[in-house]
This record gives C-alpha cells, structure tokens and sequence, in this order.
C-alpha cells in the first residue's frame, strides 16, 4: 500500500500542500468530513457507528479517493453494501472524485511495548496522524487481518494497544463499570464472578475502552480471551456453517477464559442468535467468563430472543452514563498528553481545554475529534491554538452532536403537516397509505432523534407494540437507503426538528 503521498506528506511539514488537481488538503479533508457527517445523518447513529466511524481518507490523486479501515471485514462489508453510496456523497461534495478504493490499514497492529500512545493513528481529520510513524500506521494490508491464534483462527479482532485500563479515566458515571471490569479481569482461578458481565451505554461513552482493558489484562495474565464485535461473531459463525466446520468453531470458542463480545445489539439472523445463545450458555455454565457490551440494556434487545435476553441480564448489568464535565476534562487532559507524546510542540492552553470540556458534552468520540482538530489546525497554520481557533476548529463538533432535545410530540406534529395529515391519523389505526407512510417515518425519527427506547415509543403512537416500531424503523433504514428522494426528506424533517 502506498503511504499517503499528498495529504500526509503537505501536512507533516506544515506547509499545506496542494492536492495533484489543485486542490488544498484542507479542502479534500473539510469535504471527507462533510461526507462523514452526511452518512451520519443518512444512515443513522448506528449504523454509522458501526461501519463509519473508523473509515478515513488516506489520499485523493489522480481522481481515486483512498479510504481505509482498520480491518480486512470492515473494507469488504463497506465495499459489498455501501460503496457506491459513499462514492456518491463524495462526489456531490467534491469535485473531480472518479473512483474509490478501500484499503486496511494497521491501526490494530499489535502493541508495542512503550509505544501506546504512538501506534494508533489519531483518527479524524486525515492529516493530523500521519508524520509520526508512516510505517507503523500503514504497514501491509494483510497485517491487522492476519492476527494470531486464538484470535486469527476465530475472526477475532486484535486488542487496540491504545484501549487499556490505564490509559481509561474513572468518573462518577464509570465507576462501577470499571470497577467490575478491573475485578473480572484480574480474577483468577473459580467459577467466574459475574456472568455474563454486561455493559451499556450510548455511544462513545467508553465501552469498547474497557472492553479492550480486560482483554489486555487477561491476556496479559497469560490467560486466553478472545474480542469479538457482534459482526465478526456472525461473520466467524456463518463462514464456519460454509466449510461446515461450526463445530470446530463453537468448540474453538468454548475452550478460552473470557469471550468478549462488543455492541451485541447488532446480532441478528434466527440461527446465528440461536447459535450466540448456545455458545453464551455453554460457556457460562462451564464457569467461563463472558463481557459483553451494547448500546441498551438486555431487556431491549429486540433481535434476541427472550431465553438470551434474560440469559444475558442475569449477571451484573452495568450502565455507563453521560461524562460529566470534571470527567471529559480528565478525558481531554490524558488525549492532550497521549498527542503530544508524539507532537512535542502541540500547546493547549487551559483556557481552550476548558472551553473543548465545557463544548463537547456527548461523548468520548467528540473529544477524541476534538483533540485531533486541533491538532490538525495546529500542524497545519504552526500557529498556536487560541480560544478563537479553537472555537472554529470545533464548531461543527459542538453543532452537529448537540441536537436540541426533539418531543416525540413534536414529531408527530411536523411528520403529519408535510404529509397532509392529522396527528391523530398517525396515532390512530388507519392503514391507508397516506397514513402508514408518515406513521412509520415519525416513528424512525422518534427512533433517531429521541433517547426513547421501543415500547415507550410504541406507547406514544397510540399503544403499538414495540415490534410494530421496529418494523417501521427498518422499513424506512432500508427505504432511505434505497430512495434518494426520501433521504433527502427524511434528512429535511432532522434538520427542520433539530434547528
Ligand atoms: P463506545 O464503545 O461506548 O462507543 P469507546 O470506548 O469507543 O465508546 O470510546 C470512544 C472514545 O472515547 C475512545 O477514544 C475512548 O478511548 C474515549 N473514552 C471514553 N470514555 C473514556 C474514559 N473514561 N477514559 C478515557 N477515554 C475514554
Ligand atoms: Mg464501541
């Protein structure tokens, strides 16, 4: 793979380069990150989430947009459903993007000792990571997806170096999640505490960070654990019913100590949660230890049946809640300190932290951005970051990620004035087509733009069951991924309730 030729390059040395066709890096990197913030608003947290939130800009030349991820099953899940949709993002915020390629990069390499803070890219704008160490970030495609056993034989991901209890800061709103974490990880010999240990929490609230910390710390107790994401468990499942060696596999998966499992809301599929909940059974009742993280607690688990459900909520549930202020500034302290391990000359003053703390109220991510932002500003101008940088550097940070608090009501309201009908339409049981469509755009939105879980949301449209929900919020996912029409309207009414 090559290693960034324009981007990395004008920025390292700080002189800002131009791109091939002319145009500024800090054009090509304002327009990725319109991209991204369209995809986010496109597809949904979620989603986004999922299959967006490490996909970075490596290079524009020649036409040919490089993007990477940090796995081999991220870069062909992207290029197998979503390719051509960011192609088009891209190119309606672009001019002059052909084509796109997707390459993985080395992000998950495995850890260097010492060199935790420097391994990991700092994601976000492209530029800011690069000059460090083009070498460790980029090494061969084949790396991070390589791996070794027990992982690599189960499509397990490789622990970020980066993501340990150290380097994780404690709070009010994680305290008992990190406090069981630490015990379940240093727990050694007898039946496993509590099992499963289950972690939830919105977005980038710190899940996969303790996630990570336990896998390092077992591990490094020399004891053997396996991460898996919910989409690499599905992956490692159906290739193992492919070569009809499922067995092998479960077996594979019950001879570790602790089974790691991250953002479980995404398993789905009748015999792979059938499959989840044997395995979790078998290794629960083997006195394994499994952790298993998700963005809502188990009862919500609507694709799971309700034997896993309870299965995995008789355990120790743990919720993670919103970082207060004093937490994200301790957050923001330790990134500030990680960066400038590698950008010795990177000054933030503590008037700016204080702002970027008080700013950025919702999540660990936004932060993690934040830093980079400046960092890249920083690079990119070698002017020192000010209030008044700072404050343009993240401003669409601070927008875009505070939507106001929208009423379910109110979405009701506005859904049923553009399409001409009444709200008590939407919340009655009339099936005509001019009603249903509404209805279930409404009951998306409620979905998307509220904290309501699905019951109480069926609840507001007149006592539907939450399975009514989520078909609607399916059905509208897929359609807007399918209409352009309706993506751009459904993205209208966002902004016309978020505004
Ligand atoms: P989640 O899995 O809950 O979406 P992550 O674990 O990916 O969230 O966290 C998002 C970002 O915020 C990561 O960079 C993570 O390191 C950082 N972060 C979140 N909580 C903390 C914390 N308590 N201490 C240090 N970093 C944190
Ligand atoms: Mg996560």
């Amino acid at each position: 793979m090559r290693v960034d030729g324009s981007l990395a390059e004008g920025v390292g040395s700080g002189r800002g380069g131009n791109g091939d066709d002319g145009r500024s890096n800090g054009e090509v990197a304002a327009a990725w990150q319109r991209v991204k913030r369209r995809l986010r608003a496109e597809l949904g947290e979620d989603v986004f989430a999922s299959w967006f939130a490490r996909l970075e800009l490596q290079e524009v030349s020649g036409g040919v947009a490089r993007l990477t991820v940090p796995t081999r099953f991220l870069k062909s899940w992207i290029e197998s459903h979503y390719l051509d949709r960011v192609l088009a993002t891209f190119r309606s915020e672009a001019d002059g993007i052909e084509s796109l390629e997707v390459g993985v990069r080395g992000a998950m390499a495995p850890a260097r000792p010492g060199a935790a803070a420097l391994t990991k890219p700092v994601p976000g704008p492209r530029p800011a990571a690069s000059p460090a160490s083009p070498a460790a970030e980029l090494p061969e495609p084949e790396r991070a997806a390589r791996g070794n056993a027990p992982e690599g034989e189960l499509g397990g991901a490789p622990l970020d170096a980066r993501l340990t209890f150290e380097s994780f800061v404690v709070g009010r709103s994680n305290a008992l999640a990190h406090a069981a974490a630490e015990r379940v990880a240093r727990h050694d010999g007898g039946p496993a505490l509590y099992n499963p240990l289950y972690f939830h929490a919105g977005v980038g609230l710190g899940k996969t960070h303790l996630l990570h910390g336990i896998g390092h710390a077992v591990k490094n107790a020399g004891r053997r654990v396996i991460y898996l994401t919910a989409d690499r468990f599905m992956y490692g499942f159906v290739n193992a019913l492919k070569t009809q060696s499922a067995l092998a596999f479960k077996e594979k998966l019950r001879a570790i100590d602790v089974l790691i499992l991250d953002d479980v809301q995404f398993i789905q599929g009748r015999s792979i949660q059938a499959e989840f909940g044997h395995t979790l059974n078998a290794l629960i009742d083997a006195g394994r230890q499994v952790v298993v993280a998700a963005d809502r607690p188990p009862t919500e688990l609507e694709s799971l049946d309700e034997r896993v459900r309870s299965r995995l909520a008789g355990g120790l549930v743990v919720e993670i809640g919103t970082l207060d202020e004093a937490l994200r500034a301790s957050i923001l302290q330790s990134r500030l300190e990680a960066v400038r391990a590698s950008h010795p000359a990177f000054e933030v003053g503590p008037a700016v932290a204080e702002y970027v703390a008080k700013a950025i109220t919702a999540n660990g991510r936004d932060l993690e951005g934040a830093v980079n932002r400046l960092l890249a500003h920083a690079t990119l101008t070698g002017a020192p970051v000010t209030l008044d940088t700072a404050e343009t550097a993240i401003r669409d940070l601070v927008k875009n990620r505070e939507p106001k608090r929208v009423k379910i009501e109110d979405i009701q309201k506005l859904v049923a004035s553009r399409y001409n009908v009444s709200r008590s339409d939407i919340l009655s049981e009339r099936r005509t087509a001019a009603v249903v469509k509404p209805r279930q755009i409404a009951m998306y939105l409620s979905k998307v733009l509220t904290l309501r879980s699905l019951p109480e949301i069926g609840r507001r449209f007149g006592g539907r069951d939450h399975t009514t929900v989520l078909h609607a919020v399916r059905k509208i996912e897929k359609a807007i991924g399918e209409d352009t029409a309706l993506c751009d309207e459904v993205e209208l009414l966002k902004r016309m309730l978020q505004d």
